[in-house]
């Protein structure tokens, strides 16, 4: 049974967490390339994630972008996570603790 409630609900690839598709990132596949799609315009199958680096490590190591984009892979998750370091260090009110 489909219950009519306003959000839409989706689930994280990485940590499998249930959340409203607004506090998702989608991410969608262009040539290789996991790329992010904030405005949900990208063509093709795609997939959330919160946008977070834990979420995006569990996924790796879980193999679920495979798949979540039903693709065979390997699949470059490099730009991805370069924009989720991004998004990680400007939550960090400025302060940048760059130890990589
Ligand atoms: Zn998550």
């Amino acid at each position: 049974m489909k219950r009519g409630r306003a959000a839409p609900v989706r689930t994280c690839v990485g940590c499998r967490v249930r959340t409203a598709k607004s506090g998702l990132l989608r991410l969608v596949v262009v040539e290789g390339v996991i790329v992010p799609d904030p405005r949900g315009r990208l063509p093709g199958r795609g997939a959330h994630l919160h946008p977070a680096l834990e979420c995006l490590e569990l996924a790796e190591r879980r193999r679920a972008f495979p798949r979540a984009f039903r693709l065979p892979g390997p699949l470059d998750g490099g730009a991805l996570r370069a924009r989720l370091a991004v998004h990680a260090a400007r939550q960090q009110d400025g302060r940048s603790e760059s130890d990589v």
